[in-house]
This record gives C-alpha cells, sequence and structure tokens, in this order.
C-alpha cells in the first residue's frame, strides 16, 4: 500500500502514565444520565451581574482595539487592579508588570509553575486528597511527585466531622523533605475536602520549606470561599514565604464564571520572570476582552472591599447557606458529610450504602468509582469519587468517600433532596 506505515511509537515519553483522566470519563456520564449534576466544580447560577456588563461594555463600547492581541503577560488594566488587590490583602508593594501574570485559566498557572520551576529528577511534594491535575504536571515537567496524606481523625463526640479533622502529622510531613525536593504544593481551601489550612499548619508548611529551601505553589483559588468566620491566610504573608511562593488565583472561581478562563500568578519576580518565560512560548495570552471585563469587576471590588455589597462578602455567605442545605439532605439519609470550611466542595461517607449498589466481582474498580457511576446511572445524581484525587499508592485508602459541588441553584439543591429523599424511603419499604 502507498499508505505510510507508523510503527513507531508517536506519543512523546513524558505522556508516559498520565493518558487517564477523571473528568473525561464522568463529565460524559454526568452528560447522558443525570438529571442533578452535583459533579465537575461550576456554578449553575449566572455570574453577577457586573461581571457580564462589563464584558457587554469592553464587547460594544467602541474600543475596537479589545478585539486585538494585548501585552503577553496580562493586560495592562487586569495586571494593575490585581496588583492594588493583592498589594491589600499582603500587605507589601507590588510592580503589576513583574509580580502579576494573567493566565488561561488558573489551570495555565500552574502549569507554567511546573514547567517553569521544576526540573527532571526534582521532587515535589502534593497533599492528598489534591485537585487532580497536579500529578500528570509535576510529571511532564520531568518531575517526581511525593505524596503527603492529610489524615482524618472523626471527632469522638457522635458530631458530624469537618474538614479541620483531616490533618498533617507533622513529622510525616518532614520526613517527605530532603536536597531533592523543590517545591510543594498547597491548596487552601483545598479542592477536594473544603479545608482551610489553620496559621498553625501554614507555620510548619512555611518552616520546612525555609528550612529546605523549597518553593511554594500555592493554589488559592478558592481564596473567598470560606465559612462561618473562618479566615484565608496567605503562606505568601508568613516569614521568609513570599520571596519563594507563587499564588495561583482564578476569576472563574472567584466571579463564577468558569468559562471565561481568565487565571493569574501573583509573587517575586525572581520566580515570575521564569514563568513568563513558559507563557511567552506556549499560551501568550489570554483573551483581551475577558480580561477587561475582569479587570473592571476587581475595580468594582476594590471600591467595595468588606462591604456587604461586595461579591467576595455575598458569594461565601450564599454558599454557606447552600453548604448547609446539602449538609441536611445528605445527613437525612445517612451519607455522612465532612462540613467543608471553604471551597464549593463537600466530601461525604458513603460506607452505609454498600448494599445499594451491586458488586462486580471481576471488576478490580474501587467501591466510590463503581458508587458514583451507579448513582448517576441509577439515581440521576452526578457526583465524583474521592479516590480521584488520590496517587495510584493510596487511592485504595479512601474509597469510602465522593466529592459534591454545591455551586448550584436552590432549585438544583432541592432535586438533589428529592432524590435522595426517595431513595431513602425506597431503602426503608
Ligand atoms: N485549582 C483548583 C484547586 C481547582 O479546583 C481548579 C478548578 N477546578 C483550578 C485550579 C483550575 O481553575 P481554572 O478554571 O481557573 O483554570
Amino acid at each position: 500500500s502507498l499508505q505510510a506505515k507508523m510503527s513507531r511509537q508517536v506519543q512523546a515519553r513524558r505522556l508516559e502514565g498520565i493518558d487517564k483522566n477523571i473528568w473525561v470519563e464522568f463529565v460524559k456520564l454526568a452528560a447522558a444520565y443525570s438529571k442533578v449534576n452535583l459533579g465537575q466544580g461550576f456554578p449553575d447560577f449566572p455570574a453577577p451581574d457586573f461581571l457580564t456588563e462589563a464584558l457587554t461594555r469592553a464587547l460594544g463600547g467602541g474600543n475596537h482595539m479589545l478585539h486585538q492581541y494585548t501585552r503577553a503577560f496580562g493586560h495592562p488594566p487586569l495586571v494593575k487592579v490585581l496588583a492594588q488587590f493583592f498589594e491589600k490583602l499582603l500587605g507589601r508593594d507590588l510592580d503589576p508588570m513583574t509580580n502579576v501574570m494573567v493566565t488561561v485559566g488558573a489551570y495555565q498557572a500552574l502549569f507554567c509553575c511546573f514547567q517553569a520551576l521544576v526540573d527532571e529528577g526534582d521532587e515535589v511534594i502534593i497533599i492528598e486528597p489534591f485537585f487532580d491535575c497536579y500529578e500528570p504536571m509535576v510529571k511532564m515537567a520531568g518531575g517526581t511527585p511525593v505524596f503527603v496524606p492529610l489524615r482524618p481523625n472523626p471527632p469522638k463526640d457522635g458530631k458530624l466531622m469537618s474538614s479541620a479533622d483531616w490533618q498533617l502529622d507533622p513529622a510525616e510531613l518532614a520526613s517527605k523533605f530532603s536536597e531533592r525536593t523543590k517545591a510543594i504544593v498547597l491548596n487552601s481551601p483545598n479542592n477536594p475536602l473544603g479545608k482551610v489550612f489553620s496559621r498553625g499548619e501554614l507555620g510548619l508548611i512555611a518552616e520546612l520549606c525555609v528550612k529546605h529551601d523549597v518553593l511554594c505553589v500555592s493554589d488559592e483559588v478558592y481564596e473567598w470561599l470560606v465559612y462561618d468566620g473562618k479566615q484565608h491566610i496567605r503562606i505568601a504573608s508568613l516569614q521568609g514565604m513570599w520571596d519563594r511562593t507563587v499564588i495561583v488565583g482564578s476569576a472563574g472561581k472567584t466571579f463564577s464564571a468558569t468559562g471565561w478562563k481568565v487565571g493569574w500568578v501573583v509573587g517575586p519576580d525572581r520566580l515570575l520572570q521564569h514563568l513568563r518565560t513558559v507563557h511567552q512560548n506556549s499560551v501568550y495570552h489570554c483573551a483581551t476582552l475577558a480580561q477587561e471585563a475582569v479587570a473592571q469587576g476587581f475595580q468594582r471590588e476594590l471600591m467595595l472591599y468588606g462591604k456587604p455589597e461586595s461579591y467576595f462578602v455575598q458569594l461565601p455567605k450564599e454558599l454557606q447557606q447552600k453548604r448547609d442545605w446539602l449538609v441536611q439532605s445528605l445527613d437525612g439519609v445517612g451519607m455522612k458529610p465532612i462540613v467543608p470550611e471553604g471551597t464549593y466542595f463537600l466530601v461525604a461517607d458513603i460506607s452505609q450504602f454498600k448494599s445499594d449498589v451491586p458488586d462486580v466481582p471481576s471488576s478490580d474498580e474501587p467501591y466510590d468509582y463503581r458508587f458514583a457511576k451507579w448513582m448517576v446511572k441509577n439515581k440521576g445524581l452526578a457526583a465524583i469519587p474521592l479516590s480521584a484525587f488520590y496517587s495510584e499508592a493510596h487511592k485504595n485508602n479512601y474509597t469510602n468517600f465522593i466529592r459534591f459541588c454545591f455551586a448550584k441553584e436552590e432549585a438544583t439543591l432541592k432535586a438533589a433532596n428529592d432524590i435522595l429523599q426517595k431513595w431513602k424511603q425506597e431503602k426503608a419499604s
């Protein structure tokens, strides 16, 4: 035949072992079967009017240059207002041109961090459970992920567990640091647990970073989503940490507009200069119109900072109510929720539901995967198995949980409650 034969391996070696992805499968299942989708992390309520109005203004406002390229490392109005905002939050002067870079969502911010800072043979500490892309991104950069788990300590008084009951073992954490350690990834508030790291926990991590001269990639995309009067503490504000920390943020999470894919990094120039090299040579920049509108969103928030009208004050209030509804729904049917201190995720214990799900003896799939698939197909309710947020080596210790997203309209959460109530009645009869 005239057709050229390709017998050689076509894919680069860096893709080995990272070709399976939880989202491909579960997003497809949710699309096919779910009546109520509490799986993937995005709001089903609208983004705030001030943001969509800013986009409409940018689009129709007569500045046709907003349809063209802007500055590669961030549209000037956006980096300027981000610098102003983070100056307030961090209590230090920032240069918008060198201490801030805009990315295509927090995803690309993370990709730039690992590509720019991790070398062949470097170890990167990842706290489990973790947002799943950290592991393949570290591997693609040639690094070796080293995992350390948050360990659950169930409360003895019969109260519901809180995400605060999942803690690092200080000795275990310390044992993961060595001269090969280049960086640690911190995600507070944490997806999937909703844990908000305390000052003490952050202090411990900071101390180890300084002692071992290790960098910190601090994924803070849920920085505004903190409940019950808890405070989000930025590790970059701790002694010795600014110079070694890259803060990662997301307009998608901040302004309930995940489809816009606007993210950023904030950090010292000595780190960001290398992220700029990766960004310049891969993505170049993120849509100008979206950056313009996000800049206006931040200008509004800067003006209203700390005031009751601020979206950053209102959104967590609304989400806390939604969290409480979902906690109640799940608790009511015996799917024990772990009450999250932050984020819009909630992890629930499904160990009481084993008899509902047919055992598949030939399957090597963990129980939480089988449960989540069975639930979406038979009950129309989509959630994500927690073990997807663990390394291969530790997955099997955490197969009794699933993760729900509660950034949803009241009607969606009511519909989820109806499914759960009906299920409970069926079980009882
Ligand atoms: N980090 C965490 C912890 C996340 O949960 C997500 C999105 N689910 C991201 C980063 C990516 O954010 P973005 O949508 O802005 O790319």
